[in-house]
């Protein structure tokens, strides 16, 4: 029904297009949208800079009974399609893939967390399997197609909703913050890596009222090893991976501090998070790396050093603590 309204609010200047990225195991099928803005002309300039556009990959409702997430799906593609000069912006400066409900059956089934075959899919993106979670596998291919033709996306953000916890937040990977919340015998003064993946969250958190930084977490728990943030970051490489959580209740910040959440804050939130990713264009298109590292640790409040990985430790750690025990 949305996928019509939104076919509706096309224009010749915008690239929207639908397609069926597999059958569920209800024979549901699971869409899969194209967006972006038409080349400027059919000059081999404008056509290049189309094809050479960042990708942007959004998913949302893994788990069927996070409705809220939905909702800022929803803000998200609305404003897409939007005629603002900041949407025709963001058109011109990505290329958005987008699965707006990798559960399906979930939905029309009425589950609250699982899929058909009663499995949570969002713990099955290691190795999924074709016939019982064929969502996350062809998502996952197109991910790895996607890194083998060396576009893999600038972002991938899979929407969620919180039962208990207040206000909008993301969860991201961060090496260096896993190692700090583990006893892995390494001296986080010699870990170095690229503070890119705060970038996000961080304009999120001065432009969205109901977002909060300091909800936010970047550590990788080995109980999530199997989430598509994670996976994404570590197989696909995907440094800006991201599960972002919106509250069922309300904040505990912010202009919205004590208020219940409703789904015009939600919605709102989607076309924030749309905002978010143009200033986050601006940072990243600048030409002087150094200066763009400058910019990025001024937004973030601190600065990059050079990097040293300790990947390898990290990730044959059995004992990284889990300091959110929250399911998503
Ligand atoms: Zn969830």
């Amino acid at each position: 029904m949305h996928l019509s309204k939104l076919e509706a609010m096309r224009t010749p200047q915008i690239y929207f297009r639908q397609d069926v990225l597999c059958e569920t195991l209800g024979g549901n099928t699971c869409p899969l949208l194209t967006i972006t803005a038409m080349p400027e002309s059919k000059s081999s300039d404008h056509i290049c800079q189309f094809r050479n556009r960042p990708l942007i990959f959004l998913s949302a409702r893994v788990h069927p009974g996070e409705t809220n997430a939905s909702w800022v799906m929803k803000g998200t593609l609305e404003f897409l399609m939007g005629s603002s000069p900041l949407a025709v912006s963001l058109r011109e400066a990505y290329i958005f893939k987008i699965v707006p409900m990798l559960n399906p059956d979930g939905v029309i089934n009425g589950n609250h967390r699982c899929s058909l075959s009663g499995e949570d899919l969002n713990r099955q993106w290691q190795n999924p399997n074709p016939e019982l979670h064929p969502t996350i596998y062809h998502t996952k291919g197109l991910l790895q197609y996607l890194a083998y033709i060396q576009r893999a996306p600038l972002v991938f953000c899979d929407y969620h909703g919180h039962s208990r916890k207040k206000n909008v937040f993301m969860y991201g990977c961060s090496v260096k913050e896993t190692v700090w919340q583990s006893d892995i015998s390494a001296t986080s003064s010699d870990l170095h890596e690229d503070l890119g993946y705060r970038t996000l969250p961080k304009i999120l958190s001065q432009i969205a009222p109901a977002f909060s930084m300091a909800s936010s977490s970047f550590v990788v728990e080995r109980s999530k090893e199997s989430t598509a943030r994670v996976v994404v970051w570590r197989e696909i490489g995907v440094k800006r991976s991201y599960t972002m959580e919106s509250t069922l209740c309300g904040c505990d910040q912010g202009k919205y501090k004590g208020l219940q959440i409703g789904t015009r804050e939600l919605e709102e939130m989607g076309s924030q998070f749309c905002m978010a990713l143009l200033r986050l264009k601006r940072l990243t298109g600048l030409r002087n790396h150094q200066h763009l590292l400058d910019m990025e640790s001024d937004i973030i409040g601190t600065h990059t050093k050079p990097v040293r990985s300790v990947m390898k430790n990290l990730l044959q750690s059995h004992r990284v603590v889990c300091t959110n025990q929250a399911k998503y």
